[in-house]
């Protein structure tokens, strides 16, 4: 039998486990956290109430994912329409953006520009088009200069800590819904599915309705893995991946460490996904790695690690040129401030997006569907925080951060200090890939040096290096399995096609 090493039992290791387990072929995931579920786990804080990494909604436009979703979660999978806003000097919009929405509440002269704007734009690159580097490049031709500045410059400097015109344009095609303005305005004059027009881009699908395991949407990865486990497959956790053997291009094995749990009680964190590959060693990270390296021998690996970190994991396996590519790429990480609040009900929508507060997204996990998140007189809120690693959000514990967002949040009227019965952090280091202009290179190197280890993938949004969604995460699962399950060699598979299209590598 052919046995398969997974590395990282995200959803996306797990739908790979879960697919080639199901056919019958053994599998062992290896694991670094205590957890499955990866980005998309539930941890649990001291009442039971459950804190997700920012709430997890499901959505696929695939009908082989939805389907897979919902059948593991098929006892309580509630659809929810979406309901998410911005706030922004003062009033809430829809989010994604909506023409009428922000004629009627933004100033006339405002819209009025901002139309000009888009339409002067429309006209000159007809006239004299510009190459489209950085997202900056991107969304100003698709938006015009007025929205750019008012809405997307400064939230995407926010977030990303980079100016928008040092990240490729390939970002804002991959995550705005709607870049047109024209597209915008046709969206906001039709209602529900009908609002896509078709030309979203398929990583940043116009998401009308989303599904949430009232428990927590950890729910699903946890099933996935007992799933595996009752079809004879390993699921090893705590279990830091340290190496990976490789032989003439052929992988042979994977090393790993144990490690101990990332939560760490005296500062609130419940729990902290690290690579361990990290140039400094991240703050409240308690593991100290076993000192003897454990070894799984295997005759093919999925790899859903950091693309960067199994480069290095393959040591002198991989090219000087591919060592260099990959450290050029990096993560951006983030810190979610969970809070349990004495209140019922404290937010008008799902998330709402602020430009101006510690957190750049608030959400309640109950207008998700996580009607038993916790106590049914308390609510959970999570706040999205993306920070540098090592830097002030990073190294603070969670009563200081609820001090300083408690503390905004009542200034909206959400809740008062006091009605906070419990504040935890949950931490990543790889919050989010960062697609730095020019990125596109040391892809490009790193997919040629892959073709050359035929049995061994990598896929999932750290293992491509792509700033995708569950859904997207689960279907490269799935396609590398059925890749191995088809005997196929990875030239037959992926050999014309392009990394923006591609499920694995
Ligand atoms: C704030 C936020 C909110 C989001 N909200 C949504 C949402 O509402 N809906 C949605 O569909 N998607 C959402 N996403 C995206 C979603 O989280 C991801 O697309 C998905 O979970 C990625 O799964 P993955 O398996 O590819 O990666 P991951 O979940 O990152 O899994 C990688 C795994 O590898 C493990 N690992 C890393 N290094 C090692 C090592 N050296 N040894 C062993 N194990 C290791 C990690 O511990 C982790 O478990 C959100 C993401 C973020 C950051």
């Amino acid at each position: 039998m052919t046995h398969t090493a997974i590395l990282g039992a995200g959803v996306c290791g797990l739908a790979a486990g879960m697919r080639l387990a199901d056919a019958g072929e053994p599998v062992t995931l290896v694991e670094a956290q205590h957890f499955v579920g990866g980005l998309a786990a539930t941890l649990r804080g001291a009442t039971g109430a459950g804190f997700d990494w920012g709430p997890h909604a499901y959505h696929a436009r695939n009908p082989r994912v939805l389907d897979m979703f919902k059948e593991i979660a098929s006892d309580g999978f509630p659809a929810q329409p979406k309901n998410v806003r911005i706030k922004f000097r003062g009033r809430y919009y829809k989010y994604p953006l909506e023409a009428m929405d922000m004629a009627r509440t933004m100033s006339p002269v405002l819209a009025v520009r901002a139309f000009v704007d888009y339409f002067s734009e429309q006209i000159r690159k007809r006239i004299a088009p510009r190459p489209l580097r950085s997202a900056e490049d991107w969304v100003v031709n698709a938006m015009g200069r007025t929205l750019y500045n008012l809405f997307f410059g400064p939230y995407t400097e926010k977030v990303w800590g980079v100016h928008p015109s040092k990240l490729a344009a390939s970002f804002a095609q991959h995550r705005i819904p709607h870049i047109s303005l024209i597209k915008v305005v046709l969206s906001s004059i039709r209602k529900g599915y009908a609002k896509r027009t078709g030309t979203e881009h398929r990583y940043a699908p116009l998401v009308i309705e989303l599904f949430y395991p009232p428990k927590g949407a950890g729910l699903v990865s946890e099933r996935m893995a007992e799933r595996i486990r009752g079809r004879g497959g390993k699921v090893v956790t705590g279990a830091l991946v340290t190496g990976i053997d490789a032989h003439e291009g052929r992988v042979t094995g994977v090393r790993y460490r144990r490690v101990g749990t990332s939560d760490v009680p005296a500062v609130g964190q419940l729990g902290m996904m690290a690579s361990g590959r990290e140039k400094d060693t991240p703050r409240h990270l308690p593991w100290t790695p076993g000192e003897t390296e454990e070894r799984i021998a295997c005759d093919r690996i999925v790899n859903t690690l950091p693309l960067p970190v199994l480069i290095e994991l393959l040591g002198d396996a991989a090219s000087p040129e591919a060592r260099e590519a990959a450290a050029m790429l990096r993560f951006r990480p983030i810190t979610i401030l969970g809070l349990r609040v004495k209140r019922v009900r404290c937010l008008p929508a799902q998330s709402i997006y602020f430009q101006d507060k510690t957190f750049t997204r608030l959400s309640e996990t109950r207008h998700y569907g996580g009607s038993a998140i916790c106590a049914p007189d308390e609510t959970v809120l999570l706040c999205d925080i993306t920070c540098d690693l090592n830097g002030r959000i990073w190294s603070a514990t969670a009563e200081e951060l609820a001090d300083v967002i408690g503390a905004e949040l009542a200034a909206e009227g959400f809740l008062t200090r006091e009605e906070i019965a419990e504040a935890v952090v949950l931490r990543s280091t790889m919050g989010y890939p960062v697609y730095v202009v020019d990125y596109e290179r040391a892809i490009d190197t790193l997919m040629q040096e892959l073709g050359r280890f035929e049995n061994l993938v990598t896929g999932g949004r750290q293992g491509l290096y792509k700033y995708v969604d569950m859904d997207i995460a689960s279907e490269m699962g799935l396609a590398m399995a059925d890749h191995f399950l088809s005997g196929k060699t990875k030239r037959e598979a992926i050999g014309g096609v392009p990394y923006e299209d591609r499920a694995f590598a």
